[in-house]
């Protein structure tokens, strides 16, 4: 399942496919990976051998499938779909693997949550494109090996310390995918308006980009809430649009969201700004503690609204000031 905070219905899916760039030439930001991810690219297909295997970490909503699709569609090699919580059983695993094509991407999402017995399968397909297949039952049961065609898989996931150093160590390269910056996420946003055929003004594009959190899916969700507004008011797509969806859809200045809230409102005035540890905040907010973690933690951590110490995580004045609440030991005025 998708941490809580990510809706995902048909016609959003349908909505990001369309908008997802198809190049490296399109896609925006991240100039380092990108960078990084065509050396890599260039000198296997030089050598003509499949590209080693390509972890891509970090907060969901940076551009880690889009950059899955981009590697098959510049190898040119198909690629196949999968995620951790799919891969249950060895069995589920040996299945993909043994139909994969010579060159074939195996994009694996949220591997970081693929159980124990097909793990322990990878790692020996990644290292030697061989598994081991269990034929028969019991006393009788034997191992028979089996030859894959050679293969990359493109590893993604939003906790890069929750992967088992076995299988961290089969990525050849690991990216790690940053926030993006608001005139990166404006790049966006102005590329989604072209794509969509909308008119949206520049300071609109500008408010969009600001209260998305760094994170383009939600730059792009966003101007779609805007469209909506521009259409039931009969109104241009202008800032008091923007304005009036991030209104309804409850983002603030920064561009938090309710939970980003929830979890800092938990922080200050439950547990006295901290030290807490995530699970607890977690329960507090009635919130998954990987939810807490992977999504709203790292984007409160960049925006200097919380710390992490050795004791668990910590409100920072800047946090008491957004909220609205006196520091305790501020002077009162
Ligand atoms: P998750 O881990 O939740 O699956 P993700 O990191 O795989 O998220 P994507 O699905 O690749 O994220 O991206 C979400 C949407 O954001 C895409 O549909 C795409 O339109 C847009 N997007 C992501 N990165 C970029 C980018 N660098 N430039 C333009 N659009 C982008």
């Amino acid at each position: 399942p998708q941490p809580a905070g990510v809706v995902e219905s048909a016609a959003e899916l349908a909505f990001e496919g369309a908008l997802r760039p198809a190049s490296f030439a399109e896609f925006v930001g991240q100039q380092k990976v990108r960078s990084q991810l065509d050396l890599l690219l260039r000198a296997a297909a030089l050598q003509q051998r499949a590209p080693d295997h390509i972890l891509l970490a970090g907060p969901p909503g940076l551009g880690k499938t889009t950059l899955a699709l981009i590697v098959a569609e510049e190898t040119g090699h198909p690629i196949r779909l999968t995620s951790g919580p799919a891969l249950q059983h060895a069995g589920d695993l040996a299945s993909v693997l043994s139909s994969l094509v010579p060159g074939e991407i195996l994009f694996i999402d949220e591997i970081h949550r693929t159980a124990r017995t097909a793990e322990e399968m990878l790692y020996l397909a990644m290292e030697d494109f061989r598994i081991d297949i269990m034929v028969g039952k019991g006393a009788g049961a034997t191992s028979v090996p089996l030859e894959l065609a050679p293969f990359t898989v493109v590893g993604a996931t939003t906790r890069a310390g929750l992967l088992p150093t076995p299988l961290r160590d089969r990525f050849g390269f690991t990216a790690h995918l940053e926030f993006y910056a608001d005139d990166e996420l404006e790049k966006v946003v102005a590329r989604a308006a072209g794509l969509l055929g909308l008119d949206v003004e520049r300071a609109a594009i500008r408010e969009i980009a600001k209260r998305s959190r760094g994170t383009p899916r939600i730059a792009n969700r966003l101007l779609r809430r805007v469209r909506d507004v521009a259409l039931v008011h009969d109104t241009p797509a202008d800032l008091a649009a923007v304005q009036h969806a991030l209104h309804v859809y409850d983002v603030d200045e920064l561009g938090l969201d309710r939970l980003d809230r929830a979890v800092l409102e938990a922080l200050i005035a439950r547990f006295e700004g901290g030290p807490v540890g995530i699970r607890t905040l977690a329960v507090t907010v009635g919130e998954e503690a990987e939810t807490v973690e992977a999504v709203v933690e790292p984007f409160l951590v960049r925006t200097g609204l919380i710390a992490r110490t050795q004791r668990g995580r910590i409100a920072t004045p800047a946090a008491y000031a957004h909220l609205g609440y006196a520091r305790p030991g501020a002077a009162t005025g």
